[in-house]
């Protein structure tokens, strides 16, 4: 079994070189991410998924999270004691206000950390992942009272953090929500109903949960407009902050899933003793909005994801090639011996492929978080305004095709196994499980197209869009005129794929106009093509840097040859799949409509 390793260098690369870790340390407030900071917090990162995290992913795995007969749920030998690490250590904290405990630390120096979580060990980061989305949403709509209630303690670690939004009938259509919420003479709701699919709803990590329920009340309008968002303790809090009553919600049942076994995946109940109480978060009617403010962090954070499966997955993938001899490779010397399937042409393809789309992934999702940044800090609201819209626009992406893409590159993980992939033993096949969540739950790839097509390009009529595919452009023509044959070959193949980006963008922003279904039929294909052209992107902007860093004797030589080898793979190898993208989102989309529904 190979162990995981933080990809430090490129992280740190990445950082520096791509996101502005200088530039985003520069914003008020965030002074303390000096480079020595943050170099020595990523190690410690690093050291903790390594040591703690990833030793507890396969054992996780195949023990899975147990409901006992008191209604309780045991989590994986080794869980609760690494989740007391990680809220003692400070990591659940680190982009969270100092007011409340936390570290307020930049989304980009916590996005790094995230990958090395979720590369490690997702399973048990979902945990977290889910309370920090809880805490926002309290931060941010909470009352006074609220925040310093629940706060603290949920910044610490020591209470953690769920959301509630789906129901049986209610899964990407949240306006067919039907858990009711009742006023009370004291101001407080009675909510009853039925929650499923709940991210650690139940567990043995904490003495609190904090559920956030989406629920309707009784004078609430029908759909999207009716429903509220509400705050209920597992424990009633009492004023001192001491835990009180046990409140009426409770877990019915665990799901058995294909992966994430660690993850309790909790169907709650509220009410059947009498009602849940629960205290609304901001005003009546408003929960679904709410809920939008925050999806951009979940949905960033699942993309976040991707990119730390596809991480794991390659670096098993390697240690396996480099281990596993298998005839000799084609072209070595007739006297040569049967070697290490790493020197087969093929498993090159593969673990370049791999390489490549992580890197492409990481670049695309960094810079992201260095706009997440900039969008909130800047001290200039035009900038501010102009960061949103880049990271609006990104994050149906990152979302969208991080993990679309980890779907290839942990199935290429159990490829380069061979058999041996198909055979949990090697942890392979769980890397491939447990990525198969990623595309379905925060809203499927298809509900992250739609927002793509709709809200992020044709809404402002493609001028977004098209700004971000000009700056593409931009590089593309750079690279294409250097007189460095691989920049060059990059160049030509950025600027052709962006050429097909750009025709895309013109018929999203027609055909939406026009007819709205048929754009919808092209909306992942086109989100696809967008993923593929930012990594583009971001690798071509790598591989320019790391020539001049090259040409001036900076650096580690061979790190930066790599960079430049990367990026020419992935614009030789894979970016020329962004012209077939295209021709399917322009000329395809109508014949995806051709059959009617009885004819399937
Ligand atoms: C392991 C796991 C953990 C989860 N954790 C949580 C959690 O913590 N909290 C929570 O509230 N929920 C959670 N969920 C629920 C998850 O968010 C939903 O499963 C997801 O939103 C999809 O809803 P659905 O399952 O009802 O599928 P459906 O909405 O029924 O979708 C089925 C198919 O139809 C497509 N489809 C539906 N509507 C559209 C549309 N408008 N446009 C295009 N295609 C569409 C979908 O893309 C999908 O392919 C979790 C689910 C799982 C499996």
């Amino acid at each position: 079994m190979s162990t995981y390793h933080a990809p430090l260098a490129d992280m740190q690369f990445v950082l520096n070189e791509l996101a502005g870790l200088a530039q985003v340390a520069s914003l008020p407030g965030f002074e303390d991410a000096t480079p020595d900071t943050v170099t020595a917090i990523l190690e410690e990162a690093s050291r903790f998924a390594t040591e703690v995290l990833d030793p507890l992913n396969a054992s996780g795995d195949r023990e899975g999270s147990k409901l006992l007969a008191d209604g309780t749920v045991r989590t994986p030998a080794g869980f609760k004691d690494a989740y007391r690490q990680f809220a003692e250590n400070g990591w659940n904290g680190l982009t969270k206000p100092s007011a409340y405990g936390g570290q307020h630390l930049p989304q980009l120096v916590a996005t790094p950390i995230e990958e090395m979580w979720h590369a490690a060990n997702m399973a048990f980061d979902l945990c977290p992942l889910l309370t920090q989305g809880a805490i926002d949403a309290i931060e941010l709509c909470g009352t006074p009272e609220q925040k310093t209630r629940f706060l603290p303690p949920m910044v610490s670690g020591a209470w953690t953090g769920t959301m509630n939004l789906t129901e049986p009938q209610a899964g990407s259509d949240l306006a067919a929500v039907r858990t009711r919420a009742v006023p009370q003479q004291d101001g407080t709701y009675k909510l009853y109903g039925q929650k499923i699919f709940i991210t650690f709803g139940e567990h043995d990590f904490t003495d609190n949960i904090v559920h956030l329920v989406l629920a309707r009340t009784p004078t609430a309008p029908e759909g999207v407009k009716g429903i509220s968002l509400f705050l209920v303790p597992k424990f009633i809090v009492n004023d001192d902050g001491s835990l009180g009553a046990r409140n009426d919600v409770h877990c019915v049942s665990l799901e058995h899933k294909l992966g994430i076994h660690a993850s309790p995946t909790a169907v709650l109940a509220y009410g059947d003793n009498g009602g849940a109480t629960g205290y609304l978060i901001g005003e009546e009617n408003r929960g679904l909005e709410y809920m939008f403010v925050m999806m951009n962090q979940a949905r960033f954070s699942v993309g976040m994801e991707g990119v730390g499966l596809s991480e794991r997955a390659y670096q098993r993938a390697v240690a396996y090639a480099r281990d596993r001899v298998q005839g000799k490779a084609p072209g070595m010397e007739k006297t040569a011996k049967a070697g290490p399937i790493i020197d087969h042409p093929d498993i090159r393809r593969m673990l370049m492929t791999m390489r490549a789309s992580t890197e492409a992934m990481r670049a695309v999702g960094y810079v992201t978080a260095a706009a997440l940044d900039n969008a909130r800090h800047a001290a200039d609201a035009a900038a501010r305004a102009e960061h949103q819209a880049f990271a609006d626009l990104m994050i149906p992406i990152v979302k969208g095709w991080c993990t679309e893409t980890a779907q290839d590159v942990t199935s290429l993980g159990v490829q380069v196994h061979g058999g041996m992939g198909y055979i949990e033993e090697t942890g392979a096949a769980q890397h491939y499980r447990d990525a198969r969540i990623i595309t379905i739950y925060e809203g499927t790839t298809g509900i992250q197209a739609n927002d793509l097509i709709g809200r992020k390009t044709a809404r402002d009529a493609g001028a977004t869009a098209g700004k971000v595919a000009a700056q593409i452009d931009k590089v593309a023509a750079h690279l294409a005129s250097q007189d460095d044959a691989s920049l060059n070959a990059i160049g030509l193949r950025l600027a052709a794929a962006t050429a097909s980006l750009q025709s895309a963008i013109e018929w999203v922003v027609k055909t939406y106009a026009t007819n709205a279904r048929v754009a919808h039929a092209g909306s992942v294909p086109y989100l696809k093509l967008w993923g593929l052209c930012a990594g583009g992107w971001q690798l071509g902007r790598a591989a320019r840097i790391a020539a001049e860093k090259l040409r001036a004797g900076e650096g580690d030589a061979s790190f930066m040859r790599a960079k430049i080898a990367t990026a020419q793979f992935y614009a030789e190898s894979l970016l020329p799949q962004a012209e077939a993208l295209a021709q399917s989102v322009v000329s395809g989309s109508a014949t995806v409509l051709a059959l009617s529904a009885d004819q399937f």
